[in-house]
C-alpha cells in the first residue's frame, strides 16, 4: 500500500467551486475537493475595525454526512499505511505550511485581530512545529509490552487507530487548535472531520489546502464550516464517528458530551481554564510582575491557560499590584499591522461586551479596577478593544474570580500562609494550568504537587512545547493535546495472546478448568 504522491491531487482545486475564486471562499474540504455550503451565509469580521473580510455560505447536515462518509472511505487505506508513509505525508504537510507561513499569519490576524508579531512569532511557527513533531511521532506507535505471562502463551500489545474522528475547535488560536486536533489523530492512522469556529475559518481552509498540496490522501482530512448548534452538533451526533475531540468552553463541552453519549462515542475534551498565579514572599518580584502581565494579557487574555487569578503573599502584595498596574498602563493597544501593537482587540464585539459586563458586575459587587476596566475611545472605538485591567478587592467566591472571563483581566488577591495561597488557588472548578513563583526549591516542588492542574509552571507562566502534554484536570476536561501522550487518546490497545506449544486440539476441560 502506498500513499499517493504529492502531485496526484493537482487536478482538484477550489476553482471547481467558483472560477476565479480562492480557497478562502470555499466553506468545506470533503474527500479532497473544496466546496461551498448553501446554508445561511456567515461573516468573518476583522475585530480591529469591524469590517467584514469574508462572507461564506455555511455548511449543513448534508455536508457533514458527506464529510464523515469521505473520512470512513479513506480510513482503511490510511490506517494501514506504514508509519513511515504517514510520517512522510506529514513532513510534506509541514513543508506546505512553511511555504504558506506569511499567508497564514495574514489570515490569522485578519480573522482574530491579533498583532502580526504574535501570529508570526507564536501561532504559525508553533503550529508548524507541532506538525513536525507528529510527523516524527507517527513512527512511534508501538505497544507497551510483550512477554510470557501465562505458561503456554506469549502476549503482545498492538496499538491501533480508532476510526473516524469528529473534531470541533475554538477561535482563540484557530490554526493551532486545528493542528492540535488534526495531527495526533491522523499521525495515529485515524481520519478526521474538523469544524473550526464559525468566525475563524480562514486558516483552517489554508490547512486543508496544504493537506491537499502535501498529498495527504483524499478523505483523510475533511473540513466543514458553520455554527456549533447547526453543523457542530450534526457532526458530534453522527453515528459513524468513533471519537469526538473538542476544544472549547466547558459549557459547550458538556453539551457535546451529552450528544456523544447517545452513540457511545469516545471523547476527548479540552475545556475552559482559570489559571492561578501564586506569588510567595520569596519570589523574584520583578520577574513575577512581568510574568503576570505576559501571562494574563497574551492573546488579549483569550488563552485557556492565561493567568487570571494572582494570589500574592500579603507582604509583597502592594508592590506586586503597583508593578503590574504600572506595566499594564504602558501597554499599547492597536491594529494587527502596526509593529508597535502590544495588544490586539478581543476576537469579537460580543466577546468584548462579555468581558466588560463581567468587570462591571465585579465593580458593582465591591471590587476595584486599579487600571483599565474601560472600553477605549478615539481611534480604537471602531474595534473590539478593551483596556488591560487589574482588579483588587474581589471576593474569592465572586464571578470574576470563579468564572472564565477570557479577556485582558487579572484579579489579585492577598494571602498570609503557603497553605492558604495554595488552597485559594485550588478553590475553583477549573484545572487547566497554574504557576508558582518562589526562590525555594521546597516550595516549588510542594506547589507542583499541590496545585490541581494539568500544567504547573515554576517561575514562569504560558510557555508550551510540542513534546509535552497539554490538558485539563477537573472542569477543564480530560485527554491530552500535543506530545506522544496525545497518541494514547487517539489509539486503542489490543492484547494479542498466542498459544506457544502448537497443541491446538486441547481438551476443553483443560482450557476451562486449569
Ligand atoms: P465555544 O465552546 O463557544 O465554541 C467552541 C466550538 O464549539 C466552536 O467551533 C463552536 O461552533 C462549537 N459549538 C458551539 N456550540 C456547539 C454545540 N451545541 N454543538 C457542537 N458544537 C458547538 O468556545 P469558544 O468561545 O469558541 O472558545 C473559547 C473557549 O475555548 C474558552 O472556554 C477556552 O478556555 C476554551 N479553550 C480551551 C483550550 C484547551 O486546550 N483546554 C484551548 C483553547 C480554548
Amino acid at each position: 500500500m502506498g500513499i499517493p504522491n504529492r502531485t496526484s491531487h493537482a487536478n482538484r482545486s477550489v476553482s471547481q467551486v467558483d472560477p476565479g475564486g480562492t480557497v478562502s471562499e470555499a466553506s468545506n474540504y470533503i474527500g479532497g475537493s473544496f466546496g461551498r455550503g448553501s446554508a445561511e451565509p456567515l461573516d468573518v469580521i476583522d475585530p480591529a475595525t469591524g469590517a467584514v473580510v469574508r462572507t461564506y455560505g455555511s455548511d449543513d447536515a448534508s455536508s457533514v454526512a458527506a464529510a464523515v462518509a469521505a473520512a470512513s472511505a479513506a480510513y482503511p487505506e490510511w490506517s494501514r499505511a506504514t508509519p513511515a508513509e504517514r510520517s512522510g505525508a506529514l513532513h510534506a504537510l509541514a513543508a506546505e505550511l512553511t511555504a504558506r507561513e506569511d499567508e497564514l499569519v495574514t489570515q490569522e490576524c485578519l480573522q482574530t485581530g491579533k498583532p502580526r508579531r504574535l501570529a508570526a512569532g507564536f501561532d504559525v511557527p508553533g503550529s508548524i512545529d507541532n506538525v513536525q513533531f507528529f510527523a516524527g511521532a507517527a513512527r512511534r506507535l508501538d505497544g507497551m509490552a510483550s512477554g510470557e505471562y501465562s505458561g503456554d502463551h506469549t502476549s503482545s500489545i498492538r496499538r491501533e487507530p480508532i476510526g473516524v474522528v469528529g473534531s470541533i475547535a475554538p477561535w482563540n488560536y484557530p490554526l493551532q487548535m486545528a493542528v492540535w486536533k488534526v495531527l495526533p489523530a491522523i499521525a495515529a492512522g485515524n481520519t478526521i472531520v474538523l469544524k473550526p469556529a464559525e468566525n475563524t475559518p480562514l486558516t483552517t481552509m489554508l490547512l486543508a489546502e496544504a493537506c491537499e498540496a502535501a498529498g495527504i490522501p483524499a478523505g483523510v482530512v475533511n473540513v466543514v464550516n458553520g455554527t456549533g448548534p447547526a453543523v457542530g452538533s450534526a457532526l458530534v451526533s453522527s453515528p459513524d464517528l468513533a471519537m469526538t475531540s473538542f476544544t472549547g468552553s466547558t459549557a459547550t463541552g458538556r453539551v457535546i458530551a451529552g450528544l456523544a453519549a447517545v452513540n457511545g462515542t469516545r471523547l476527548h475534551l479540552e475545556l475552559g481554564g482559570k489559571a492561578p498565579f501564586v506569588v510567595f514572599d520569596d519570589a523574584d518580584l520583578d520577574a513575577a510582575v512581568h510574568g503576570a502581565v505576559a501571562g494574563s494579557l497574551i492573546n488579549t487574555g483569550q488563552d485557556c491557560t492565561a493567568a487570571t487569578r494572582a494570589y500574592v503573599h500579603r507582604s509583597v502584595f502592594d508592590e506586586f499590584v503597583a508593578g503590574v498596574a504600572d506595566l499594564m498602563r504602558g501597554i499599547r493597544l492597536g491594529t494587527q499591522d502596526d509593529p508597535d501593537t502590544d495588544l490586539g482587540p478581543l476576537v469579537s464585539f460580543r466577546q468584548r461586551d462579555k468581558v466588560a459586563g463581567m468587570v462591571e458586575k465585579a465593580v458593582a459587587e465591591g471590587a476595584r479596577a486599579v487600571c483599565g476596566g474601560t472600553i477605549p475611545g478615539g481611534a480604537l472605538a471602531d474595534g473590539a478593544f478593551y483596556e488591560p485591567t487589574l482588579i483588587v478587592d474581589a471576593a474569592q467566591d465572586s464571578s470574576i474570580v470563579q468564572d472564565e472571563v477570557f479577556g485582558p483581566v487579572l484579579v489579585a488577591i492577598p494571602f498570609d500562609t503557603d497553605d492558604e495561597g495554595l488552597a485559594l488557588a485550588n478553590d475553583c472548578p477549573f484545572g487547566l494550568a497554574a504557576s508558582a513563583w518562589t526562590g525555594s526549591v521546597f516550595r516549588a516542588h510542594r506547589a507542583a504537587r499541590e496545585l490541581a492542574a494539568g500544567t504547573v509552571w515554576i517561575n514562569d507562566h504560558i510557555p508550551i512545547i510540542s513534546e509535552m502534554p497539554h490538558g485539563g484536570y477537573k472542569a477543564s476536561g480530560y485527554g491530552k493535546d500535543m506530545s506522544a501522550y496525545s497518541l494514547d487518546d487517539y489509539t486503542q490497545l489490543k492484547h494479542v495472546m498466542t498459544e506457544l506449544t502448537g497443541a491446538v486440539q486441547k481438551d476443553w476441560h483443560d482450557v476451562v478448568f486449569t
